[in-house]
């Protein structure tokens, strides 16, 4: 990965290439990052060009052996700890690494939601004791290429206790030529400690051209109108625009999942199917919390969508539903402007319920929108 093709802004990448040119590298960074803008490619370009031995001024070569082990995410010195779940020994970071590369490849610009997704994790899942047993051990060994050794820990919020105040034994007694670098969208849960030892930069978005770019790229199909339309709405918010215009795996599951919930949702006005909605109410409770407060952010761009459609507003409506059997035209005439202040309304207060931790069961949160939901419906 070079500089030139991560997504966040320059400031940051500049600040992060004059410290390898200068050899001041400090010994543990937090990438903080900022409004759904992932710091993990960021990360491995600045690795990338520290290991590269035909750097130039500004980049990486993406050439010399280095360059090429970076991208495969082979380089020796190169170890990357993130959360997992189950407590047999192959579910650690090292354990889990060739599952992780495949998640890796499919997009570097990688988020929590979209790790648990993939590995049916029904909760944030910990980076371990053991994980940091494993830094502990390769900190004590000499470096492949003699260089540096690079840790990157993702997610360090899950760290659990144990294995916190192991790291940060680690971190208290630097070694070296030796460096971590810590990626985090929610650094306020990260142990004070360990945060006080830390070096924070922000990582925020790119422009609005070079995301605009990306997204064409990779997104041959959509409109680029539409890819504007959605970075606008969205922010700058990769992780959101993504999820708006993506057609990927994760958004292909929600959208299924909203189908089957809308179906439910207008059937159980008429009491039919209860015992369906309440299984689905459960079976989407078991899921993080996160992933929860993401699938109704996805409904309610539907729901957005659906009503310019039924006004025919053609320069609002954003890509929703790509599924076939979706008919957009006969579901948007239920979402007019009798109902759909209330629909966002009730949308948006779940959301923010399900956001507070100290939220109530979810799955009676899900049974009581889906029926409110169904009875707005129905009066439109
Ligand atoms: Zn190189």
């Amino acid at each position: 990965m070079k500089f030139k093709n991560t997504l966040c802004d320059e400031g940051v990448k500049e600040v992060l290439r004059k410290e390898i040119i200068s050899s001041k590298i400090p010994h543990a960074q937090l990438f903080q990052e900022v409004l759904g803008t992932s710091g993990f490619p960021l990360a491995i370009a600045f690795v990338t060009y520290l290991f590269c031995d035909k750097k130039s001024k500004y980049d990486s070569c993406g050439k010399c052996a280095d360059c090429v082990k970076m991208y495969n995410l082979t380089h020796p010195d190169l170890h990357i700890f993130y959360p997992t779940t189950g407590s047999t020994k192959d579910m650690s970071s090292k354990g889990l690494f060739n599952n992780f590369r495949e998640f890796v490849k499919a997009d570097l610009n990688i988020f929590k939601e979209d790790w648990q997704i993939k590995n049916k994790m029904k909760s944030s899942g910990e980076i371990k004791v053991r994980d940091i047993g494993v830094i502990n051990k390769i900190i004590n060994l000499k470096s492949y290429e003699g260089n540096y050794k690079v840790f990157i820990i993702w997610q360090p919020e899950h760290l659990n206790i144990f294995a916190a105040n192991k790291l940060l034994k680690t971190l208290e007694e630097p070694t070296p030529k030796t460096i971590f670098i810590l990626i985090s969208n929610d650094s306020e849960s990260i142990l004070g400690t360990i945060k006080s030892r830390l070096q924070t930069k922000k990582i925020k978005p790119t422009n609005k051209s070079a995301l605009s770019n990306y997204f064409q790229k990779y997104f041959h199909n959509i409109d680029p109108k539409n890819i504007e339309y959605s970075i606008h709405k969205n922010h700058f918010n990769y992780f959101k625009i993504r999820g708006d215009i993506g057609g990927d795996i994760y958004k292909n599951n929600y959208e299924s999942l909203f189908i089957d919930w809308i179906r439910l949702c207008f059937l159980s006005k008429s009491k039919k199917n209860i015992a369906e909605l309440i299984e689905f109410c459960n079976q989407l409770s078991n899921n993080e919390k996160s992933i929860q407060a993401h699938f109704i952010q996805f409904s309610t761009n539907v729901f957005r969508s659906a009503f310019f459609f039924n006004y025919k507003l053609d320069e609002f409506i954003a890509p929703a539903i790509s599924r076939e059997d979706f008919d957009m035209d006969k579901f948007s005439k239920f979402i007019t402007s009798n109902n759909i202040l209330d629909i966002f309304d009730l949308l948006d207060s779940s959301c923010i319920c399900l956001k507070n931790k100290t939220a109530p069961n979810s799955k009676i949160l899900f049974l009581d929108l889906s029926l409110k939901l169904g009875m707005l419906l129905h009066d439109s």
